[in-house]
């Protein structure tokens, strides 16, 4: 019996690795296009940080957190999400002092929750994130529901919606959480034991409920935009029309409320109805946490962000994986020691190869430059090194040519340039 992997993780294995290459480069490109810069936090922060960040009535904190005590009996826990660990470098490395006082940062990298392993859910899964700090601004908040659009957009996701709500500011929050608590007490008896404990800490986590999602009285509750404040709904308002200007389509969708405790104002969700995703699947979501870095002990600090899970969004870019440019195919001993100089100088040169290095015959080689989608084989057999030439045949147009060694590089490079005059 040999070891296999924990439940709910999984290996990425080459052949995979390059879409996951790929779709972080197109990560990275977008969010340098929106001046996004990267911040790296620590994979494992202290629980309390997330216990308080992201809030101890969340399903994520309360039940899904990996946590456990190091040798100093420290509480540790995987971060589960990325906003908790950013709030609290930015805090720490004191970024609300610096002279541009919106910070731009992303994340990309592993996050850790212990749900029940199924289709598009793992304890081990990826999470790209966008978080924008220090301004209180409905532009900074179309600003971030315009990169996340732009993301599935450059991935090509069809039929793509954008989910948006208000949660209001905390005088919005106070008044509607009554207006909860009224419209749900009549019903306590019938509602989970966790429903019963959010009664009294966050009403608001009632409506995000798995298990009395199909209770009647939640469809019935009342609306949060029904009790924004009157600059809460100037600050929506805003939203709303900024977002009509730049024609980007959106639904207002009342009952979004998000799964985490930190939100206040504008909250969204992208949800495409692509065939490649499943119908209605949400691709990833955020909103405005206002009281967030207040909340960990740094100043009053406005902040407005998203993640997408990363494994959903790699069903979005197709398998087509990028061919080698040259396999080198060497047929004898002597011939392999030329071709180690020539796949070295060609790797020099830029170009991505492969040499066969377990001496097979002509047949077995031309399956592996087929296998590798090379676009040149180059072929040395006795004879071309005896005349100190080479065989490269473009493996696109079928054309074959005897090339002396020195003119290998010029016969490539002109080849790709698109140009056929053969030397
Ligand atoms: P959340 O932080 O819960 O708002 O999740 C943001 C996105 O991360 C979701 O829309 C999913 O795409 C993804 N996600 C969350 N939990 C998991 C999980 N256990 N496995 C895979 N993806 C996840």
């Amino acid at each position: 019996m040999g070891y296999s992997a924990p439940r709910g993780t999984v290996d990425i294995l080459p052949g995979q690795s390059e879409k996951w290459i790929k779709l972080e480069q197109l990560l990275r490109t977008i969010a340098a296009n929106y001046n996004v810069k990267e911040m790296r936090t620590p994979i494992f922060e202290h629980a309390e940080l997330f216990n308080r960040a992201v809030g101890d009535t969340s399903d994520v904190v309360s039940k899904e957190m990996y946590t456990f005590q190091d040798k100093k009996g420290r509480y540790i826990s995987l971060r589960p999400e990325g906003t908790a660990g950013i709030a609290r470098a930015y805090v720490e490395n004191k970024m609300y002092g610096l002279p541009e006082k919106l910070q731009k940062v992303y994340y990309m990298g592993p996050m850790f929750r212990y749900e029940r392993p199924q289709n598009g859910r793992q304890r081990q899964f990826h999470q790209f994130g966008v978080e924008m700090l220090g301004v209180e601004s409905p532009y900074v908040d179309v600003e971030c529901m315009l990169m996340a659009v732009t993301v599935v957009e450059a991935l090509g996701l069809q039929n793509v919606t954008l989910h948006i709500n208000s949660l209001g500011d905390d005088e919005s929050r106070d008044a509607y959480r009554e207006a909860l608590k009224n419209h749900f007490r009549g019903h306590l008896d019938e509602l989970c034991g966790d429903c019963k404990a959010r009664f009294e800490k966050n009403p608001l986590r009632i409506l995000d409920c798995k298990v009395d999602a199909k209770h009647p009285a939640m469809k019935t509750a009342p609306k949060t935009i029904d009790y924004l404040s009157e600059s809460a709904k100037e600050h929506f308002n805003k939203v709303c029309s900024l977002l009509d200007d730049l024609e980007i389509d959106y639904v207002i969708d009342t009952n979004l409320v998000r799964g985490l405790d930190y939100y206040s104002h504008t909250v969204f969700e992208i949800i495409s109805d692509d065939p490649k995703l499943g119908a209605g699947a949400t691709v990833g979501g955020g909103g405005r946490y206002n009281g967030l870095i207040e909340e960990i002990g740094g100043p009053a600090t406005p902040g407005v962000g998203f993640a997408f899970g990363m494994e959903r969004l790699l069903l979005a870019l197709d398998d087509e994986e990028d061919g080698l440019d040259c396999y080198i195919m060497p047929l004898g001993e002597e011939a392999k020691d030329l071709a180690m100089q020539i796949i070295a100088m060609l790797r020099a040169n830029g170009f991505t190869c492969e040499m066969d290095h377990v001496s097979r015959g002509l047949k077995g080689q031309f399956k592996s430059a087929d296998r590798f989608n090379a676009h040149f084989s180059i072929i040395l057999g006795e004879e071309e090194v005896k005349n100190e030439v080479v065989n490269i045949k473009c493996n696109h147009d079928k054309e074959q040519e005897v090339v002396p060694l020195e003119n290998i590089l010029a016969h490539i490079e002109n080849h790709l340039n698109g140009g056929h005059e053969h030397e």
